[in-house]
């Protein structure tokens, strides 16, 4: 038995890096302090079968397959394709991102992440109006006013509220929760909001209302309406002072608010209204992004690109155009004509027609587990777990860079993401 300390949790943005994973050889006993579903994904390792050996299908049946030979089918396909997706990647490594990101414009492809159907409206509102950032550490020290906007850390990041926001006692806040308050806008009554100090439920689809009315308020404007979002006009004067007279604000905001219709322009609006409130005091704003490294793959696509997502090379030169070069785009408009999928099961998530598309096009998967998408695939590559079963850089929401510990060996034979595509790239240039 032996206790492994200081581990980083690969399963949510929040990148907890106080976890204690006890291991006995192969198997992992417990993860201490980790959540109940970073707990799931440490524990997973020795309950859910592994596949080890490559599948390749053909004539409907799939067969077992040598990694080389998988490799070598792999490369043929994308170096064969007119117009590749390389798709995923917000559950493995930086440095992963960073090879997908050399084949995809080796072949003239298009890569994007799953920030395309999460935050990818946070990350073009951030590209209008900038971002008053901070990181988690300042939040834990000084913040006395805590917003979650369309966000539910209570289900989504469950250590958030603990480790950073709310409950932990921090320099300024030796109180913890007693020296700070909570309130949570949303559509409806989650388990966030109820345990919150205010609880304010804006009308689905009007967050860009409720937004725009405090903005007027906070800029010294005077609100005509009764009642604006479905929020009394008296409780939008209270949010609006509350936020003004705080020592350090922050809001914190969920898919609530980028996948709710307005998309962008409610980040850009809260962007700004965090802005405005600057005149008025320190306010600062972090979107609450989900898979664990998610936020890694646009720090990486913007290194290399100049872009965070939804990239294409089929010109030669990287073209960003989210809406026409973004996977679902490309997928609906039936452009595709070979897919890669790392870390991720679009699959089980994407919208019905582009998973038609995904059918019928040869797909090729890297990823530790079986899959609705690997199922799908012409061709599955197993691979190890980033953050268990290797070591890797991945980002925190709040954009710190933290490299993730390896705990227990990947079954043998089983390669890790980079290694993997490493191997593809190289076969690529091989052929071409
Ligand atoms: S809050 Fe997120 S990172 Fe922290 S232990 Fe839970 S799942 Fe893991």
């Amino acid at each position: 038995m032996a206790t492994i300390t200081d581990v980083i949790c690969p399963f949510c943005g929040t990148l907890c890096d106080d976890i204690e994973v006890v291991v006995n050889g192969s198997k992992i006993e417990s993860a201490r302090h980790a959540c109940k579903i970073g707990n799931s994904k440490f524990l997973s390792i020795n309950d859910i079968p592994r596949p080890i050996k490559p599948l390749i299908r053909e004539n409907g049946a799939s067969r077992e397959a040598s990694i080389d030979e998988a490799i070598a089918k792999a490369a043929e396909i994308l170096s064969n394709s007119k117009r590749a997706l390389l798709f995923g990647w917000s559950s493995t490594s930086c440095e992963a991102t960073a090879v997908g990101i050399e084949i995809a414009e080796e072949i003239g492809g298009l890569i994007d992440g799953t920030t395309t159907v999460c935050h990818g409206p946070t990350v073009m509102a951030v590209q209008y109006v900038g971002l008053p950032s901070v990181t988690l550490g300042e939040i834990k020290n000084r913040a006395d006013l805590v917003i979650y906007w369309g966000a539910n850390p209570m289900h989504a990041h469950p250590r958030h509220l603990s480790r950073y926001s709310i409950f932990p006692r921090g320099y300024f806040r030796e109180r913890g929760q007693q020296d700070r308050e909570l309130i949570v806008v949303d559509v409806r009554k989650t388990d966030t909001a109820k345990i919150a100090n205010h609880f304010i439920q804006v009308e689905f689809g009007k967050d860009y209302e409720l937004l725009s009315a405090l903005r007027m308020i906070v800029n010294g404007g005077e609100l005509e309406e009764e009642e604006v979002a479905g929020v009394p006009k008296e409780k939008i004067i209270e949010l609006a002072d509350k936020m003004m007279n705080c020592q350090f604000g922050i809001l914190f905001f969920g898919m609530g608010l980028t996948m709710s219709p307005g998309k962008h322009r409610n980040i850009d609006n809260a962007i700004s209204l965090v802005k405005n409130l600057n005149r008025h005091t320190k306010f600062s704003i972090m979107p609450m992004r989900g898979h664990w490294n998610v936020t890694g793959f646009g720090e990486v696509m913007t290194w290399q690109t100049g872009y965070p997502f939804a990239v294409d090379f089929s010109r030669g030169y990287a073209r960003y155009n989210p809406g026409e070069t973004s996977a679902n785009d490309v997928l609906q408009r039936e452009e595709v004509d070979a897919v890669l999928v790392v870390a991720s099961d679009p699959v089980a998530h994407f919208p019905r027609k582009s998973v038609a598309h995904l059918a019928r096009v040869p797909m090729i998967t890297i990823a530790p587990h079986h899959s609705l998408t690997t199922e799908l695939s012409e061709i599955f590559i197993p691979s190890s777990m980033v953050g268990i079963e290797e070591e890797g850089t991945a980002y925190r929401m709040d954009t710190v860079p933290l490299f993730t510990r390896k705990v227990i060996d990947p079954p043998q034979g089983v390669l890790s993401d980079v290694e993997i595509l490493k191997r593809i790239l190289e076969k690529i240039r091989e052929m071409r």
